[in-house]
């Protein structure tokens, strides 16, 4: 027994996997998995049940999956604390960053707990998959990507990894492009409050999801002296890198990134600035926001 299972983020590139699975070029997988923390946009929760109707004709199940719920496990003293990559202030003065063990609590483990299910182990708590059966996840890495695709790291015993958009050398852009003419359109699939986002992020938020971006204020002022089981911390933290809060945090400056990502815009007269926005990593499982662990 070998099944095929797409790890799917609701974002472009496991959208594109998705889609090439129904129109034939890629082989209809056994299901796909959303690993889902409570946080998403709600565009994302409607892309998502765009894409559970498409499945549900195509007889691919969709299943989603958690962990719990991130922002309020967050701000919850009774529940063991989630470590964020949140930009910490020290109380010296100095700089320091949250662990990043969000993706791997919130995603990673419902995801690998799902395909032990599948696979057979039994219940409640699947943990041994019965021998000869394993399993092969597709991850939506895309050739601009290529430098996060680790089959090594990415798979377990049960659980190979392959990476169908590298195989077929697409990019995000011909992502894009191949989504564009199905008449899909994605949002990038983050926690609201991530702290990963960028400054074009944030203002994204506030300017055109202002319920978001006050969830997101109201949070930011929520975890600044979080600690572990409740117990405040020394310093403080922050969603945002300037370590403000979020409500004045600088964000109408323009990075340097963000200005070169807008001159590539003009260059590829690409009108769609968002979009464009969207090649910054989505929270993928295999490889969080900013790519970098923190
Ligand atoms: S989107 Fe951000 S906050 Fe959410 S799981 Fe990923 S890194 Fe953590």
């Amino acid at each position: 027994m070998n099944l095929t299972l797409l790890s799917l983020g609701a974002g472009v590139q496991s959208t594109t996997l998705f889609l090439l699975a129904l129109d034939g070029t890629l082989p209809k997988p056994d299901g796909a998995i959303f690993a889902d923390t409570g946080w998403e946009p709600a565009a994302v929760y409607r892309h998502l049940e765009r894409i559970e109707r498409e499945a549900a004709l195509a007889g691919v199940p969709v299943y989603r999956v958690s962990s719990g719920n991130l922002r309020s496990d967050s701000i919850d003293p009774d529940r063991r604390y989630v470590s964020a990559p949140y930009f910490v202030q020290n109380p010296d003065g100095s700089d320091g960053m949250g662990r990043r063990q969000c993706t791997s609590e919130y995603k990673l483990v419902p995801i690998r707990r799902k395909v032990r299910e599948l696979l057979g182990a039994p219940a409640p708590r699947f943990l041994r998959v019965p021998k000869g059966r394993t399993a092969t996840q597709w991850v939506g890495f895309s050739t601009d990507e290529i430098h996060r695709a680790n089959r090594a790291h990415d798979s377990v015993r049960y659980l190979a990894t392959e990476y169908p958009l590298l195989d077929l050398g697409w990019s995000r852009k011909d992502c894009e492009r191949y989504l564009n003419g199905k008449g899909w359109t994605t949002e990038k699939s983050a926690c609201i409050g991530c702290p990963f986002h960028g400054n074009a992020a944030w203002r994204e938020l506030r300017d055109n999801r202002p319920e978001e971006w006050a969830d997101a204020v109201a949070f930011d002022v929520e975890i600044r002296k979080g600690g572990r089981r409740g117990v405040p911390m020394r310093g403080e933290q922050f969603l945002h890198r300037s370590r403000l809060p979020l409500s004045i945090a600088p964000i109408d400056r323009v990075t340097r990134g963000e200005w070169k990502d807008r001159q590539l815009d003009a260059l590829e007269l690409i009108k769609d600035i968002e979009a464009e926005e969207g090649s910054a990593d989505g929270c993928s499982p295999y490889g969080c926001r900013s790519g970098d662990p923190a």
